[in-house]
């Protein structure tokens, strides 16, 4: 069967240099007669992933020495009540800003911990546009933002103005482009949308935040635990840290997050530069507001959607039914959808057009 284009939002597309050498990992691995899936966590070839995986990140986003670089389990909805359980003081106070879904469902795990204050949200217009111009207490421990509204197709393009730690729930575009680390205390990111094959969680933590709350932490909910450990305190999930790893080599091949923000830019121009054009769509988000990796839009008439999502399956795109709370199409276009999966979507819908207008 053709290979598709594939515009899910997670479990997401993978390149198709990285899909191959995971498969021949699987079957032999660096030819040692054994499959990545039944090597020791312990062993001498799973350790150097894991070390190359950590500097690879560190390497692509410039890390200070301070930041640490762990892989977990548990996705980034783990992370919603981890961050709060390790930053969050139950004197102290927190700030969210409400972009979505994924912003709502990590206020309400912070609220086991602590006072959280909802700064700004976007729930007014179905969350379609970001929140800007709030006013930011001083005397809250962290603001904690979603970079990349994954559902509603919305991405931050400029960070509040604020010198409090931020924490940011990245899963939707971690890697898509360069990022002033210095203004962040802790990014995580679930690896399944712009990284690798869901089952690990990307956390960089500015080890300085951590030890000032008095609660007890359990031990593997303690960011230290994975610190000391180098992500191996318990058995690490061994292949999607290993596809990340395979993915973070080849955004470093491909001239890292500047050469993918370049290339990003370009895809996300042709797809919305139709929606724009083409009478049958018009974009779901504020135009300032567009998400480079998670185009949402809805047809203009009735009664179109499943005739648009046959033609674009029969031109061989998949995954562009939009989330139920937005309806209408998703194309999500991460790191890895080349400029000819785009130009296809933009053609299917030019010819779509043609054909019912
Ligand atoms: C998908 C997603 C999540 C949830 O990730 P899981 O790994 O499934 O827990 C959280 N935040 C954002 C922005 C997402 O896109």
């Amino acid at each position: 069967m053709a290979k598709k284009y594939n515009f899910s939002a997670g479990p997401a597309i993978l390149t198709a240099e990285v899909i191959k050498e995971a498969a021949e990992a699987v079957s032999n691995w660096q030819e040692s007669g054994l499959s990545i899936l039944e090597v020791s966590h312990r062993g001498p070839a799973f350790v150097a992933v894991l070390e190359e995986a950590m500097a690879l990140t560190k390497e692509l986003l410039s890390l200070p020495e301070n930041y640490k670089v762990l892989f977990l389990t548990g996705g980034a909805s783990s992370q919603f009540y981890m961050t709060a359980m390790n930053l969050l003081d139950s004197n102290g106070k927190a700030g969210y800003v409400d972009t979505g879904a994924w912003s709502k469902k990590a206020i309400k795990e912070a609220n086991h911990f602590g006072p959280v204050q909802v700064l700004a949200t976007s729930e007014d217009k179905n969350y379609s546009y970001v929140p800007k111009n709030y006013d930011i207490p001083t005397d809250i421990s962290y603001l904690h933002l979603t970079s990349n509204n994954t559902i509603f197709g919305t991405e931050m393009h400029q960070l509040p103005d604020t010198s409090l730690p931020l924490v940011c729930d990245m899963s939707s575009n971690i890697f898509s482009r360069p990022i002033d680390i210095e203004r962040y205390g802790l990014i995580y990111a679930g690896a399944q949308k712009n990284m690798g094959p869901a089952g690990t969680t990307l956390v960089i933590v500015n080890e300085d935040l951590l030890g000032k709350v008095d609660r007890k932490i359990p031990t593997m909910l303690d960011y230290s635990t994975h610190i000391k450990k180098d992500s191996s305190f318990n058995t690490p999930p061994v292949f999607p840290i290993f596809v990340s790893m395979l993915t973070m080599r080849w955004v470093k091949k491909m001239g890292g997050v500047e050469a993918m923000a370049k290339h990003n830019q370009e895809k996300a121009a042709i797809v919305y530069d139709e929606i724009d054009r083409n009478s049958l769509f018009k974009g779901a988000a504020a135009k300032e507001d567009r998400s480079l990796m998670n185009v949402t839009f809805v047809a203009t008439q009735e009664g179109l959607d499943k005739d648009f999502l046959a033609a674009c399956e029969a031109a061989g795109c998949v995954g562009l039914k939009g989330h139920r709370s937005v309806g209408g199409f998703r194309a999500s276009i991460y790191n890895a959808m080349t400029i000819e999966g785009v130009k296809t979507l933009a053609s299917v819908m030019q010819a779509f057009e043609k054909a019912k207008g």
